[in-house]
């Protein structure tokens, strides 16, 4: 018996590899292109990092004229769920971060390198085991799991290293007469790995993120095809990751230690290594100690979050940009209205111990997002999610052209409003600007300079009769409420009233907050012109006098 007739004992049906290297030749790209992955479990994409991960590889992609295709890891059938694929995929869709190839549904792909779904590879696999055994580079191991138990306890016991390595590799050591024997009995087999490394050598590992590593050789055997005829994670990347020609294997910060055997399985079966970047996870500051952004603590990891809250895509994306280089701050402010697709991400600048997340932060990205979109898509994308999460904001919004005008208010010129940051704040941002809305509030009136009853009910009825037309342009609107206030005995002009501090009881913006405060019940709006402009002059004498009423009670 020699090792191709026991290769041919186990897999008699599976096929030479040439097959397969012909069958998936060398990509024919531009030099320096990147070829890259994305290659989750069909768990549903439900992790931020996942998200993170994925963008930062589709971006190397697009900037090198490479390609980005996803692969979905299911050799793990416990842990599957229910359409955990389509999931990922409109995800990483709806995130702009689609790829180029893989899996595009539950069940359908494209591109030339497939299968992409791990379970579909089964027999290339078993080609490529069968052509480790044929090699001698690989055998049968018919230890049960009670056995490698067994083996565990003892190593336990006597402290020292566990694994199945060097005396402890049991049936490293049958011969081959001794395999076929045990296989033409029926007894039950996985499928091991020989590991021709030494504990006590070290490589050297040049990560593009981690930088220069060193770790001792891999000398354990592992497991490459386990019971159930499927690989481990550990071969399904080296022959899916050689087979799908990917340059650059970008993933988790948690696979970094298995870097030794991974370049040891590549180089063994006759395979380039691929270049290697492992990020680090999302790290939160909570209460000082930076710890791991976690899906059991922090709803903001979840990737549902983001669309529960309405948050635009686009402000996620562009803020996972800043966390991934902190150069794009910078890039951002030099170029406020580029596309964030346009900025170069570098990987090598990217955080060696993981980059710090804060909510506050991607609040205000989205802010400024939000700031420049149009009021109809504002009005398109908030309609859209109050369809699925608010339905009584759907319905305040069904007069379009008034929403329009709301949404309007501020917008389209060079510093616009920044005071949404999700679709879920719309509501509570333009309510007063619906009278059913603004009646219900009964809250009491916010604490203002001008506090006195008599005082506020003499402004908004001076006001009301003797400066308010609503054909004023801004100028002359704002000239008025000027006046009032010098006819009430405050300072016109904030200059004056600092300058004199003692000589007034308030100023003219004070009196504007009277205004402000009848119309809206608010101490803070966007510009008071254009509300009043919207609202109308019926609207607007209608809420004076109830602010008087109220005031007066
Ligand atoms: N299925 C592995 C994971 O989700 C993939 C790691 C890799 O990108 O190679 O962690």
């Amino acid at each position: 018996m020699n090792y191709q007739e026991l290769a041919n004992l186990i897999f008699p049906e599976a096929k030479d590899i040439s097959y397969y290297e012909e069958k998936y030749p060398e990509r024919n790209l531009p030099e320096g292109a990147i070829v890259t992955r994305i290659a989750p479990s069909p768990t549903g994409f439900s992790h931020i990092g996942g998200l993170y991960q994925g963008l930062i590889a589709r971006k190397l992609a697009d900037q090198t004229k490479g390609v980005f295709f996803l692969r979905i890891e299911d050799t793990d059938q416990k842990r599957e769920v229910k359409n955990g694929t389509s999931e990922i995929v409109e995800s990483l869709t709806n995130f702009g971060v689609a790829p180029d190839e893989g899996m595009i549904s539950e069940t359908e792909s494209k591109g030339e390198y497939g299968p992409y779904k791990q379970s579909e590879r089964k027999e290339i696999y078993q080609a490529y085991a069968k052509y480790a055994i044929a090699q001698g580079k690989a055998y049968p191991c018919f230890c049960t799991p009670e056995e490698t138990e067994e083996i565990r306890n003892k190593q336990e016991v006597a402290k020292i290293r566990p694994g199945y390595y060097g005396i402890w590799a049991k049936c490293r050591n049958l011969t081959l007469e001794e395999m076929a024997e045990k296989i033409k009995a029926g007894e039950k087999y996985i499928i091991r790995f020989k590991s021709p490394g030494r504990e006590d050598r070290k490589i050297q590992h040049k990560d593009i993120i981690k930088g220069k590593v060193d770790f001792p050789e891999n000398d354990q055997d592992i497991v490459i095809i386990k019971a159930d005829g499927l690989p481990t994670y550990h071969f399904a990347h080296i022959v899916d990751d050689h087979l799908m020609r990917t340059t650059h294997v970008i993933r988790g910060d948690e696979w970094l230690s298995s870097v030794p055997l991974h370049l040891q399985l590549f180089h063994e079966m006759g395979f380039k290594a691929p270049k290697y970047a492992h990020i680090a996870p999302i790290m939160k500051n909570d209460n000082g100690n930076k710890r791991k952004l976690s899906k059991r603590k922090d709803p903001e990891a979840a990737v549902r979050y983001y669309a529960e809250m309405g948050i635009p895509p686009e402000a996620v994306k562009e803020y996972l940009l800043n966390i991934a280089n902190s150069t794009f701050e910078n890039w951002r402010r030099a170029n406020p209205d580029k596309s964030s697709d346009e900025f170069e991400l570098t990987l090598t600048k990217m955080s060696v111990s993981g980059a710090l997340f804060d909510m506050v932060k991607l609040l205000d990205v989205a802010k400024t997002v939000i700031s420049k979109m149009t009021a109809e898509d504002i009005y398109q994308e908030t309609v859209a999610w109050a369809k699925i999460h608010d339905l009584s904001l759907v319905e305040l919004l069904a007069d379009k052209e008034y929403a329009l005008q709301i949404f309007g208010i501020e917008r389209g010129n060079k510093k616009p409003r920044k005071d949404i940051s999700k679709w879920s704040d719309v509501k509570e941002n333009i309510d007063y600007m619906y009278d059913e809305l603004f009646e219900q509030n009964q809250d009491e009136y916010p604490l203002q300079v001008i506090q006195d009853p008599e005082k506020i009910s003499q402004i908004l009825r001076l006001y009301e009769e003797k400066y308010y037309d609503e054909n004023d342009d801004k100028q002359t609107w704002f000239n008025k409420i000027k006046a009032l206030a010098g006819e009430m005995g405050y300072a016109e002009e904030v200059k004056e009233f600092k300058a004199n501090p003692e000589k007034y009881e308030a100023h003219v913006g004070d009196v504007s907050t009277v205004l402000r405060v009848a119309l809206t019940k608010r101490i803070n709006t966007p510009d008071m012109y254009e509300i009043m402009q919207v609202l109308g002059k019926e609207r607007i004498m209608n809420r004076f006098k109830q602010a008087m009423k109220k005031v007066s009670n």
